[in-house]
């Protein structure tokens, strides 16, 4: 047990003992998130180090927002200098970061998504994403979201999400708090290959889980559908990639139905997939791309990109927010994209996603508990069993590892909806050692997890 007395400088000019440290946070702080991780105090790189001086390598990226890792002094110059001229104005003012930020995202932009909003979050994303499709289709009152989706944590954006619906327990999940809030998202199945509710076998299939698709806005829904939205790789799900058919055909039916199809990238957008967006490496492309997190490389930021074919918002407060026009975290949002390109993060992205997802299938052999590992990218989730032939979620193996990795110096992470996925998204510019050091790292708590 760690001594209560012990003393730690706060690196904020003053000193504060363990003993202070658990009373304020135990008494004081209301923990709204999932399991704790350690207390950090450094990062630097794909590397963070803890209270006590550990260091790890964090393959959360923190929550998956630091493509361009920790301690990235390009960013944060950028930031600095632009907080010295002007920090903080309100949304009506027009600013020179703002401005190249634009700029800089309507030139990576896909397709014709050439116009842009700027928020604060990736639930602010989700919540632009949808307001902005009932601005252009007014009669149409439903959504239509995936099983286990994640669009975020604000009152509209959890109805949109898995959390009031059926956990592994059974039980409904915190969501159902909310209950008022929960009107108009319809459900479909997500395309879970490895799980095929349908029995089914991709790409033998017949896209069954799209044709449910299809029949809800045909018939499930009262009434006209405004929009599908979905992760074109599902993350807090357990790392579920949609296969490129399933996609196309999701397109061709919203085109039929003349409902909008938008993207949530606040995962897969800026590098993650080894490509900047996910409609990038698929080939498909929506009417809206909500995008967050990587985006600003840890900076509260949040996005949506729409088609030149929508109609905007109108400028009377539709979609406006205090924070939303902070020139230093513009600035430092404009930094990071410059440097995923400059630094071609994409491309090691790929590189070390394919390398880490090969030598990971590799040891499924020798560990059939490895039931699936998903990519592409350093989007890379490792789905556990306790029998490849029956699939029985290996929720205590996930987390074993998890537990042990932390001790060997690994960060990885768990995925929410079945708890039985690790991730492995570590900051895009991660060095082939550091990847080795992972790999090892993962042979070894597997080893021991599932004796
Ligand atoms: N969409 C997706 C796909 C996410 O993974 C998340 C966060 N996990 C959100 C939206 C919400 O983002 P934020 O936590 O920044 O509100």
């Amino acid at each position: 047990m760690e001594n209560e007395n012990i003393v730690y400088d706060d690196r904020m000019g003053g000193t504060i003992s363990k003993k202070q440290i658990d009373t304020i946070l135990n008494n004081h702080y209301m923990h709204a998130d999932v399991q704790k991780g350690p207390f950090l105090v450094e990062g630097k790189g794909a590397e963070i180090t803890d209270i006590n001086g550990k260091t790890m390598i964090d393959c959360q990226a923190q929550a998956w927002a630091l493509n361009a890792g920790h301690g990235n002094m390009e960013i944060l110059d950028a930031a600095y200098t632009q907080g010295k001229m002007l920090a903080h104005c309100r949304p009506i003012h027009d600013t020179f970061p703002r401005t190249r930020l634009i700029e800089k995202l309507v030139e990576i932009a896909p397709g014709d998504l050439k116009k842009v909003g700027l928020s604060l979050s990736g639930s602010s994303a989700s919540e632009s994403a949808l307001k902005l499709a009932m601005v252009n289709r007014p009669d149409a009152m439903n959504f239509i979201t995936l099983y286990n989706a994640w669009h975020g944590n604000s009152l509209a954006t959890i109805a949109a999400s898995f959390s009031p619906t059926q956990s592994k327990h059974h039980n409904f999940g915190f969501g159902l708090k909310f209950k008022p809030f929960l009107n108009s998202f319809l459900r479909v199945p997500n395309p879970y290959c490895y799980r095929c509710p349908f029995g089914e076998s991709y790409p033998n299939c017949k896209l069954t889980c799209a044709k449910v698709l299809e029949l809800t806005i045909e018939k499930g829904a009262s009434g006209p559908v405004a929009a599908v939205y979905l992760e074109p790789l599902q993350g807090v799900a357990g790392q579920i990639p949609c296969p490129p058919e399933y996609l196309k055909e999701v397109r061709r039916i919203c085109d039929k139905y003349d409902v909008l199809l938008m993207f949530d990238e606040v995962q897969t957008g800026f590098g993650r997939m080894g490509t900047m967006f996910a409609a990038d490496y698929y080939g498909v492309y929506p009417d809206v791309i909500s995008m967050a997190k990587g985006m600003g490389n840890g900076w509260p930021v949040g996005g949506i990109l729409a088609s030149t074919k929508l109609k905007s918002f109108d400028s009377d407060g539709e979609d406006a927010y205090t924070c939303m026009n902070n020139a230093m975290i513009h600035a430092a949002v404009y930094t990071s994209i410059k440097y995923i390109q400059e630094n071609d993060l994409c491309g090691n992205a790929r590189v070390m996603g394919d390398y880490m997802s090969q030598r990971l299938k590799s040891l499924q052999g020798k560990y059939p508990q490895i039931g699936d590992v998903r990519g592409p990218g350093l989007h890379i989730g490792v789905e556990f069993v306790t029998d490849p032939e029956t699939k029985e979620p290996g929720d205590e193996i996930t987390m074993s590892v998890y537990r042990k990795a932390i001790e060997k110096g690994v960060f990885f992470g768990l995925a929410g909806a079945i708890g039985n996925v690790l991730k492995i998204k570590p900051p895009l510019n991660i060095t082939k050692d550091q990847a080795d050091l992972i790999l090892n790292v993962f042979e070894d708590c597997v080893r021991e997890s599932v004796k």
